[in-house]
C-alpha cells in the first residue's frame, strides 16, 4: 500500500473516518506549513492557529550523527504498548480498528517505526498523539489537538528495532512541529532530502529545534497529508 493510498482516510471535525476522493479534499491541516522569517508575521485570518519561528541556534547544536542512538536532547518515542492496547480496542475516535492486509507495504508503522512489509497484517486506527502527550504531562493543548489515521499492528509486537531516529521513516520529505510544554504549538520546519544521501537532514532539524528550550515536543508528519509518524521528547 502506497502512502496516498493509506492517507485516503483522514479525520473529519467530528473526529470519525470519511473517505477522500483522491487529493481534493484537504483540511486545514494539510496544507503546506511556512514558517520561514515569521518572527514578526502575525496569523493571517483561516490559519489554523498563530504560529512563530522556532529560532535557531545551529551553531550549539551537535555534530550530524553525533547522538544517532544515544541522544540526549531528545528522545523518538512510538506509540507506546499500553496505548497500543487500547487503540486495538477503540481508536483514539472511538472506532474499532480497521483491520486489513497490505498487500503492497511501504507506509509507516507508527508502533516499530518501520515500513509495512509487503502481505504484513495491520490495523488502521485514529490517534491523537497531542492529546496522548499530554494526558502524561501538564499540557493541555486544547484547540491545538488532532486526531489522524495511522497505522499499527493489530497484535502486541516488539516495537522499534533500535532506539533513535527511524531512518527508514526519514524521507521523503517531512514536517517537523515544534509544541511548548502546555501544548501550544510553536512553529514548523519543512525538511527536503538529501539528494546526496551524505547527510540526514530531518534527524540534523530535529536537533537544531531542541536548542529552543521552549521546545518540549516535536512530531515527525508526512508532507501532504500532514500524517502523525512519531515523535520526539525532550530525556525525561
Ligand atoms: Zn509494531
Amino acid at each position: 500500500m502506497t502512502m496516498d493510498k493509506a492517507n485516503l482516510l483522514s479525520s473529519d471535525a467530528g473526529g470519525g473516518l470519511t473517505a477522500h476522493r483522491g487529493h481534493a479534499r484537504r483540511t486545514p491541516q494539510e496544507r503546506p506549513l511556512v514558517f520561514a522569517s515569521t518572527a514578526s508575521r502575525s496569523s493571517r485570518p483561516g490559519e489554523p492557529a498563530p504560529e512563530r519561528d522556532v529560532r535557531l541556534r545551529p551553531a550549539s547544536a551537535p555534530a550530524f550523527g553525533k547522538h544517532e542512538d544515544m541522544n540526549t536532547t531528545y528522545e523518538i518515542r512510538a506509540i507506546e504498548p499500553e496505548v497500543l492496547d487500547q487503540l486495538r480496542d477503540r481508536d483514539d475516535a472511538g472506532n474499532p480498528p480497521r483491520l486489513l492486509v497490505d498487500e503492497e507495504g511501504g507506509s509507516p508503522l507508527r508502533c516499530c517505526l518501520r515500513p509495512i512489509r509487503p502481505g504484513e497484517k495491520v490495523a488502521l486506527v485514529s490517534y491523537a498523539p497531542l492529546r496522548r502527550w499530554a494526558a502524561a504531562t501538564d499540557a493541555e493543548p486544547g484547540p491545538y489537538d488532532e486526531v489522524g489515521p495511522v497505522f499499527i499492528h493489530p497484535q502486541p509486537c516488539q516495537g522499534p528495532e533500535k532506539k533513535g531516529f527511524p531512518n527508514a521513516l526519514a524521507g521523503p520529505r517531512r514536517v517537523l512541529r515544534a509544541y511548548a510544554p502546555d501544548g501550544r504549538i510553536l512553529g514548523g520546519r519543512l525538511v527536503e532530502p538529501d539528494p546526496s544521501g551524505q547527510t540526514r537532514p530531518a534527524e540534523t532539524t530535529l536537533t537544531e529545534l531542541f536548542t529552543d528550550p521552549q521546545v518540549a515536543l516535536v512530531h515527525i508528519r508526512a508532507v501532504e497529508f500532514g500524517c502523525f509518524l512519531f515523535e520526539a521528547r525532550r530525556p525525561g
